[in-house]
């Protein structure tokens, strides 16, 4: 069961996620967030309109993306704090914390975590019956364990 998405949008791709999030607004009432700055400031926007105030999910900002957000969102990762990331980038510009972005877009396939790029993914994530499954576990990669233990 997903509880805890992670959101994170580039400038050029931050309406594209509004749009998203407001029309799953419903779904995303019940889950907890975490966002870097921006991305957090305009969701809870948008999530405000369309629940009210007095519904809004719990919303964690982080600090905004090239200040070391997307690292913290990593760092949740990592932790297993996180569920499930929405990560909307832009395609067509490399960022000044392209270092940052390569790290989370890592650590998320590394923790094996639902991961969405675009709209599409999303919307077929958040529709999966295995989205609100209590029974389903998600699996920690072997290697994960195997690297924690291996000789030197
Ligand atoms: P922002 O960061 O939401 O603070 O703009 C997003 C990013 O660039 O990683």
């Amino acid at each position: 069961m997903i509880s805890r998405i992670a959101l994170v949008a580039h400038d050029a791709r931050k309406q594209e996620l509004v749009s998203w999030v407001k029309f799953n607004a419903g779904s995303l009432k019940e889950c907890e967030l975490f966002c870097t700055g921006t991305t957090g400031r305009l969701l809870e926007e948008g999530l405000t309109e369309v629940l009210g105030e007095d519904s809004l999910p719990v919303i964690h900002k982080m600090l905004s993306g090239p200040l070391g957000g997307d690292a913290q969102i990593g760092a949740l990762i990592a932790e297993g704090k996180v569920d499930m990331l929405v990560f909307f980038c832009d395609n067509l510009i490399m960022q000044g914390h392209q270092n940052d972005v390569m790290s989370l877009v890592r650590l998320a396939s590394l923790y094996n975590i639902p991961f969405a790029t675009n709209r599409s993914t999303a919307d077929f994530i958040i529709s999966s019956p295995l989205y609100r499954d209590e029974t389903y576990e998600r699996i920690i990669p072997a290697c994960i364990e195997s690297y924690k233990n291996r000789k030197l």
